[in-house]
């Protein structure tokens, strides 16, 4: 039931707004006619509650009619809350299908080819509507912050955009991690091409590809999907990793290819990876692919978190201060999606209090984003690091060794594990040759001593601290 009232909010609010308000609900217990969904943080739960409450009991009622009553509670914190800042307590009696891990949810799983089952031929309606509709109106040139880890690709998808099937630019290959806008530039080609007029473009994923290609063959078509593909100006394929393992799939796609290229079509693909680096499709695809102008976007820059940030901000009219802004180019380095879903976030908080937000209250209302976001440190790396920086040996961490020289970097990384990771005092003293927790209390009273007192030292910690969170 869960998956599919999953399904049906993600189609209905669109992806977007899912991912940022949706996707963290985990799924409680039911009692009579009352179930029970919990949010990490109050601001979530609030939130959840006062946009999507009657949706949310519509969509559960329809599931399960025995089901009236839809609670939002706030996720009790486990015990072990280091590994999953989500994870909530769910009662032994119910008998909904277990929430596990939701992360795990999101990963494609593999798909037999053969075996995927085509029943709602919704998705292959989707598929014929006319391109403007397919395409996503924020997704456009303007709307692209450029900087140096993606001007090139910008340039060349420009550059097509202007000037399809010009030689050298065909295909335009381009790749780079998940949520650095590589779709973002490929519906922005399609929409500038789309205005120029009489030019026909197609997108779509990689797996609709196989989807509406097996579809075709079940329903005994296959002349017309291949004669439809064949006659679009361009053709986009997005996610084109997504063919790995799916031979039937890659061959066709290699003829649709092939015969686009030699009329003159202009063909765009996005991957994850290079075209040599995309083991497992076929080689003579992988040569093909990267015979035109292959654009890799990198990942983003600090400067460049900050201008997608600044200009998204002011899209929105609304004004945070350059601090928050700050924290947050900071704290979300992953990629651009999970930062525009932390601001999106802040955008509706502030709206909905009508100020402007702190950063107090952007900790807050990110909780569990921030959370997720952090870096792990080890013991060991801190050791390691520390060891180095005061030129002892990594060994002498763990040693009997009580000469100063040795017991100070010792007691430093002590502090420093009690304060980047979550370890208790007596694990933290068991990982320094087995030290009692009083040891590692007293160093961490002496260093915050020599921390007060002595600014030179502070500075020391400070950048090893500094280079341990980056
Ligand atoms: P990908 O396809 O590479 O996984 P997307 O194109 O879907 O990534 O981008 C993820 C989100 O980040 C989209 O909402 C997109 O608009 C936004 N985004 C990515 N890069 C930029 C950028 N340079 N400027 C503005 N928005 C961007
Ligand atoms: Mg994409």
């Amino acid at each position: 039931h869960w998956d599919r009232i999953c399904s049906r909010l993600k189609i209905e609010v669109g992806e977007v707004e899912y991912r940022t308000w949706l996707q963290q609900i985990t799924l409680g217990g039911i009692e009579e006619d009352e179930l029970t969904l919990y949010l990490p943080t109050r601001f979530l739960r609030d939130w959840v509650r006062s946009q999507y409450n009657s949706k949310l009991n519509q969509l559960w009622n329809s599931e399960l009619s025995q089901i009236r009553r839809v609670e939002l509670a706030l996720t009790i914190p486990s015990a072990n809350s280091e590994d999953s800042p989500t994870k909530t307590e769910v009662t032994q009696e119910n008998h909904i299908a277990s929430p596990s891990n939701r992360a795990n949810k999101d990963s494609t799983q593999p798909i037999q080819e053969r075996s995927v089952p085509i029943t709602d031929n919704k998705e292959d309606e989707g598929s014929k509507l006319p391109l403007q509709t397919q395409l996503d109106p924020r997704f456009t040139f303007d709307n692209f912050i450029v900087g140096k880890p993606n001007e090139f690709a910008y340039a060349c998808s420009r550059r097509v955009a202007e000037r399809p099937s010009s030689p050298g630019f065909n295909p335009l290959f381009l790749y780079g991690g998940v949520g650095l806008g590589k779709t973002h530039l490929m519906h922005a080609i399609g929409f500038e091409l789309a205005q120029a007029g009489n030019i026909s473009v197609s997108y779509m994923s990689a797996e609709k590809f196989m989807y509406r290609f097996i579809a075709s063959i079940r329903s005994q078509s296959t002349i017309e999907f291949k004669e439809e593909l064949r006659s679009v100006d361009v053709l986009m394929i997005d996610d084109l990793q997504f063919l790995i393992g799916k031979d039937n799939t890659q061959e066709e796609f290699f003829h649709t290819f092939n015969a686009l290229i030699d009329a003159g079509r202009q063909i765009i693909v996005s991957a994850d990876k290079s075209p040599s680096d995309l083991s497992g499709l076929e080689d003579r695809l992988r040569t093909r692919l990267g015979c035109g102008m292959v654009a890799d976007i990198h990942a983003t820059t600090y400067e460049l978190r900050i201008s997608i940030l600044e200009a998204k901000a002011a899209s929105a009219k609304v004004v945070i201060s350059p601090k928050v802004l700050e924290f947050l180019a900071h704290k979300i380095t992953t990629n651009v999606r999970e930062l525009e879903g932390a601001l999106n976030r802040l955008i509706a908080h502030a709206n909905l209090f009508g100020r402007p937000i702190t950063l107090e209250a952007t900790q807050e209302v990110l909780h569990d984003i921030l959370k997720s976001h952090e870096r792990r440190v080890t013991i060991e790396e801190i050791q390691r690091k520390v060891s180095e920086h005061c030129n002892i040996r990594q060994t002498d961490m763990t040693s009997a060794r009580r000469a100063r020289a040795v017991a100070r970097p010792r007691q430093i990384a002590m502090y420093l594990a009690k304060q980047l990771t979550s370890r208790s005092l007596p694990e933290i003293g068991r990982k320094f040759g087995n030290r009692d927790h009083t040891t590692v209390m007293h160093a961490i009273s002496r260093i915050s001593e020599l921390i007060e007192k002595d600014s030179a030292f502070a500075e020391d910690v400070e950048l090893l601290r500094r280079m341990l969170e980056s």
